[in-house]
């Protein structure tokens, strides 16, 4: 696999690029852009080529963020997707979806089956296997240990706060601590946040005729608290597309990014005459306005197959391209320091 891979370290500017057909996705999850790619080849089918994607990775459990295998705070594992048609503005999405592993393949059936946009929990587990999905564990022999490593670490970290026990030192089960006890200027934990805590798969793709589908896929946050839904599965936060415009997909901390709905701001950007690079930069600065510490990144594609991505929290951040005459998927990290 690797031998089809390119990988190219660029300025922003010289990220930009026409073309189209075009897979793009967060992160080097190349497997999955050439899976999609391959679908789309064959079939000029936009939707099925980013569920065939984002479901690669939900197998390959990329980065051990996005499929099986990751623990929340009781041991489970619960994935959240999404999917959105750029055509019609129809979403469908799971969020907290539990026991079942094709995550996206369920929001599919969300998007084409029902008038709703997003199930959530065992009733959307209820709603998969009415589909025709299996129920099974989402854990692992890995996802075992790393929770019992865990609780062998006096649960540290956690999402807690405000709550007696002393979090930052000991295991719940927690009460929240007196209300003159709180401390209000107290600042959100810096989330020890990297490739193995926290990802998502975020894809945008686009057909020949500009037709656009945009979608993620995540386990989302390690340990997180058994209900927590991230930004992912949430149109506007993890994902966002519109025909005749653009579309972007965003990974990183969900629990801030969600506050700003960032590929829905960066998609306006777009609309507004940014270019994809300001688009992004844009989305994400105005997280930084308030959240100074935040790690995440937005890829960025306008309808007409320019793209471009920003980050913020870590040194770089590479992404996964492939679009039309190119023979291979192409690794491309942006600095999350220039400042354009
Ligand atoms: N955004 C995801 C979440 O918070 C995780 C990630 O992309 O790193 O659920």
């Amino acid at each position: 696999m690797l031998g089809f891979v390119l990988f190219l370290v660029l300025s922003c500017n010289a990220a930009e690029d026409k073309a189209i057909p075009l897979v793009i996705n967060t992160w080097k999850f190349t497997e999955a852009t050439e899976r999609a790619w391959e679908v789309l080849s064959a079939s000029s089918n936009a939707l099925n080529a980013l569920v065939a994607g984002c479901s690669r990775c939900e197998e390959l459990q990329c980065d051990g963020t996005v499929g099986p295998g990751s623990p929340d705070e009781s041991g489970e594992t619960t994935l959240d997707a999404l999917i959105m048609d750029g055509e019609n503005m129809n979403i469908g999405a799971v969020a907290n979806l539990r026991e079942i592993k094709n995550a996206i393949g369920v929001a599919k059936h969300v998007l084409l089956q029902t008038e709703h946009s997003l199930l959530s929990g065992s009733q959307a587990t209820d709603f998969a296997v009415s589909m025709g999905f299996q129920k099974e564990s989402l854990s692992t022999n890995q996802s075992k240990k790393m929770w019992e490593n865990w609780r062998n670490s006096n649960c540290q970290p956690n999402f807690w706060r405000n709550v007696k026990p002393n979090p930052k030192s000991e295991c719940g089960p927690y009460s929240p601590i007196k209300r003159n006890d709180i401390n209000s200027c107290d600042k959100r934990m810096k989330y020890n946040f990297n490739n193995n805590n926290h990802d998502t798969i975020g894809m945008i793709v686009i057909d020949s005729h500009s037709h656009i589908y945009a979608g993620t896929s995540t386990n989302g946050a390690k340990f997180k608290i058994p209900g927590r839904v991230g930004d992912s599965p949430i149109p506007g936060a993890g994902a966002y597309a519109e025909n005749g415009i653009g579309a972007a997909a965003a990974t990183g901390d969900g629990d801030v990014m969600m506050r700003f709905l960032p590929s829905f701001t960066a998609v306006e950007n777009l609309r507004n005459g940014m270019q994809p690079r300001e688009a992004a930069k844009n989305a994400i600065d105005r997280i930084l306005k308030y959240y100074p510490d935040f790690t995440g990144a937005v890829i960025v594609a306008r309808y007409t197959g320019e793209f471009s991505a920003a980050c913020a929290g870590m040194k770089k951040f590479p992404f996964s391209v492939r679009r039309n005459k190119q023979t291979n998927v192409q690794v491309i990290e942006i600095d999350c320091e220039l400042s354009n």
